[in-house]
C-alpha cells in the first residue's frame, strides 16, 4: 500500500483524494491549511456552485499552452464529471448557456457529498494543517506542516492560486513547487471586476443591464463578451466583464465599450428614436429613453450624449438623435485596472505546464510530484470551466500515472 498526501482539500484536492483512494489501494492523507475543506467552494456561483459546463471545448480555457489542459478534459470530461458526481449521491441541473449547478441550487450540496466521500478508512483529513515545506525523501517526500512532519511516497499539490484570499487563496503551492525546480509564468487576477473611470459607473451603483462588451486597447479590439453588466461604485462588474477582465492587468490604453442594445443595428436604434419623437409631445429629454431603456441609464445616455435634460424631446434634432443611437451602442469609459486578487475568482497563470506530463500531471523535474488545480497555468471563463478543470485535474492526478 503506497501513501499518498495531497496539499490543500479545495475541489482538485477533494477530486484526487476520492481518486486516490480508490476501492482502498491506497492510504491517502490530506491536508488542509484552513480549518475545513472546499471553503471557497462555498461561495462559488453565487453560493450555487456552477460545478461544470456542457460545452466543454477548449476554446474555454487559457494559459501559455492551453492544449496542455486536453488530455484532463478529454480524460475526465462532462459526461465522466457528471457520472463522478451522480455516483457520490448528486443531482445537477443545467441552466442557460450550458451552465450546470446541482440540483438544490446550493454549492453545500456538491461540499457534502465530496465531504461524505472522503469518509473513509483509507483517507485521513487534516484541518489547520498548512504544509510549509517539501523535501525529497528517497523516491518519496517528507511534508513538513506546523501539525508535525508527513510521510509519502507520491505527492500531489493541489493547493489551489492566489485568487480570492479571504476564501484560502494562496501563493503556498507556487512556493512549495518552486522548491521542487518549478518556475511559475507572471500571474493576474481573472474573473475580477475592472475598474473605470467611474463618474457615470458611480451614478448608476446597482443597475444591471444587458449589453455585448468589448475591451479596446487603444483602438483595437482585445476581447469581446455578452451578458450581464452590474454598473457599481469604481466601475463595471457582471458576467460579462468578468469575461474581459483576464485581459486588463496586461494591456495598455485600455477602454471599454458598452452596446446597451446588442440586438439592433445603429441606425435601427436611431429609427426607433426617432419615431419615439414623433409622439414625444411635451416630454422633457431626461424621459425621452423611459420606454427603451433602465430609466436611470437612460437619463445618464442623454447626458453623455451632451443634450439637456429639460429640453423638449420633440425638438430634438436628427443630429443628437444620431449621437443618442451612437452612445446607446457605444457608450464608451477609460478603463484603470481590475479590483485585484482580493475579488478576483480565479488566477491567471502559474506552474509553468511545459514542466508536467499532460496525460498523468506527473511532474517532468521530479518523479511522483504530481499537481493539479488552479495553482498550474491553466485558467477558464466564467461558467463552470475552472471548476471542471479542478476536477478533472484533480481525478487524473489521483490515478497517479495509472489507468
Ligand atoms: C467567489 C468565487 C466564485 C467562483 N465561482 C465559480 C463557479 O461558479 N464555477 C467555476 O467553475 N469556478 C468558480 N470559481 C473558481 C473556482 O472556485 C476555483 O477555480 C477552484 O476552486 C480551484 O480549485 P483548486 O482545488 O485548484 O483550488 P481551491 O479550491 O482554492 O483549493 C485549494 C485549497 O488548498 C488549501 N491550501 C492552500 N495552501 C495550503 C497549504 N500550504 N497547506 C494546506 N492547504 C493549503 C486552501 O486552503 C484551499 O482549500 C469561483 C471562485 C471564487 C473565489
Amino acid at each position: 500500500m503506497q501513501t499518498v498526501l495531497i496539499i490543500g482539500a479545495g475541489a482538485s484536492g477533494m477530486a484526487a483524494a476520492i481518486t486516490a483512494a480508490g476501492d482502498g489501494g491506497n492510504r491517502v492523507i490530506l491536508l488542509e491549511k484552513q480549518s475545513r475543506p472546499g471553503k471557497k467552494l462555498l461561495a462559488t456561483g453565487n453560493g450555487c456552485c456552477n460545478l461544470t459546463n456542457a460545452d466543454l471545448s477548449i476554446e474555454n480555457y487559457f494559459g501559455s499552452e492551453k492544449e496542455f489542459a486536453i488530455p484532463a478534459l478529454t480524460r475526465f470530461g462532462l459526461e465522466s464529471t457528471l457520472d463522478f458526481f451522480r455516483s457520490l449521491g448528486l443531482l445537477t441541473r443545467e441552466e442557460g448557456g450550458g451552465r450546470i449547478y446541482p440540483y438544490s441550487m446550493q454549492a453545500s450540496s456538491v461540499l457534502d457529498v465530496l465531504r461524505f466521500a472522503l469518509e473513509r478508512p483509507n483517507i485521513e483529513l487534516h484541518c489547520g494543517a498548512a504544509a510549509v515545506s517539501i523535501e525529497k525523501k528517497g523516491s518519496g517526500f517528507s511534508v513538513a506542516t506546523d501539525k508535525g512532519p508527513f510521510f509519502a511516497d507520491r505527492l500531489i499539490v493541489a493547493a489551489g492560486g492566489a485568487a480570492a484570499p479571504r476564501l484560502g487563496g494562496t501563493a503556498d503551492g507556487y512556493k512549495l513547487l518552486q522548491t521542487m525546480g518549478h518556475s511559475r509564468t507572471a500571474l493576474y487576477p481573472s474573473l475580477v471586476q475592472v475598474k473605470t473611470e467611474n463618474a457615470y459607473p458611480r451614478a448608476l451603483k446597482g443597475i444591471k443591464t444587458d449589453a455585448k462588451v468589448t475591451l479596446f486597447s487603444g483602438k483595437a479590439a482585445v476581447c469581446v463578451s455578452a451578458g450581464e453588466v452590474l454598473f457599481t461604485e469604481y466601475g463595471l462588474s457582471g458576467p460579462a466583464v468578468f469575461e474581459l477582465s483576464r485581459f486588463v492587468s496586461t494591456g495598455k490604453d485600455l477602454s471599454v465599450s458598452l452596446d446597451l442594445m446588442p440586438e439592433y443595428a445603429e441606425d435601427e436604434v436611431a429609427g426607433l428614436l426617432l419615431e419615439n419623437r414623433k409622439s414625444a409631445g411635451s416630454l422633457a429629454c431626461e424621459n425621452f429613453l423611459a420606454g427603451v431603456l433602465n430609466k436611470r441609464l437612460g437619463q445618464m445616455l442623454i447626458k453623455y450624449s451632451e443634450i439637456a435634460l429639460s429640453a423638449p424631446a420633440a425638438s430634438l434634432k436628427d443630429a443628437e438623435i444620431q449621437r443618442l443611437a451612437c452612445s446607446i451602442k457605444n457608450f464608451k469609459l477609460p478603463v484603470t485596472g481590475t479590483t485585484g486578487f482580493e475579488n478576483a475568482q480565479v488566477t491567471a497563470g502559474g506552474i509553468r505546464t511545459s514542466e508536467f506530463r499532460s496525460d498523468t500531471l506527473e511532474s517532468r523535474l521530479c518523479p511522483n510530484l504530481f499537481a493539479a488545480g488552479e495553482v498550474l497555468d491553466v485558467d477558464g471563463r466564467c461558467g463552470g470551466y475552472n471548476l471542471q478543470w479542478a476536477w478533472s485535474s484533480g481525478r487524473l492526478a489521483g490515478k497517479l500515472g495509472g489507468l
